[in-house]
């Protein structure tokens, strides 16, 4: 066989080349079988990759959000904050655009309310 870096003639069962040293790989051309398109199987995603992550993690964050209100407005804001961001990302992916419509609605009507209520607490103050 032939080195396929410098096209020094090898012995067939020689593992590098005798001129170059490179690595010979057999040439495989018997078992050249086309390589499988399954598109119907969906890959196996991590948290991170999951379609639906940005609608879980909106949705955890309204429930954080949620929290914070009764105990500090202030991060509460932020909270929701990062709630509609996290949902505005997600709305190109999400599988389940009704819903995930419902949570960015969701996060940013209460995100408004804990402004709203965290601007009228400074006020009476
Ligand atoms: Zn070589």
């Amino acid at each position: 066989m032939f080195c396929s870096k410098c096209g020094a003639k090898n012995n067939a069962n020689s593992k590098f080349c005798m001129s170059c040293g490179n690595t010979l790989q057999k040439a495989n051309t018997t078992n050249n079988s086309q390589p499988v398109m399954n598109n119907n199987v969906q890959p196996t995603n991590k948290l991170g990759q999951s379609p639906d992550f940005y609608t879980y993690l909106s949705a955890a964050l309204i429930a954080l959000t949620l929290l914070l209100w009764a105990i500090k407005p202030g991060i509460g804001v932020i909270s929701g904050l990062f709630s509609v961001i996290a949902a505005l990302m997600g709305r190109k992916h999400t599988t389940n655009r009704s819903l995930h419509t419902m949570i960015l609605i969701i996060a940013l009507v209460l995100t408004f309310a804990v402004f709203l209520g965290m601007v009228n607490s400074y006020n009476s103050l």
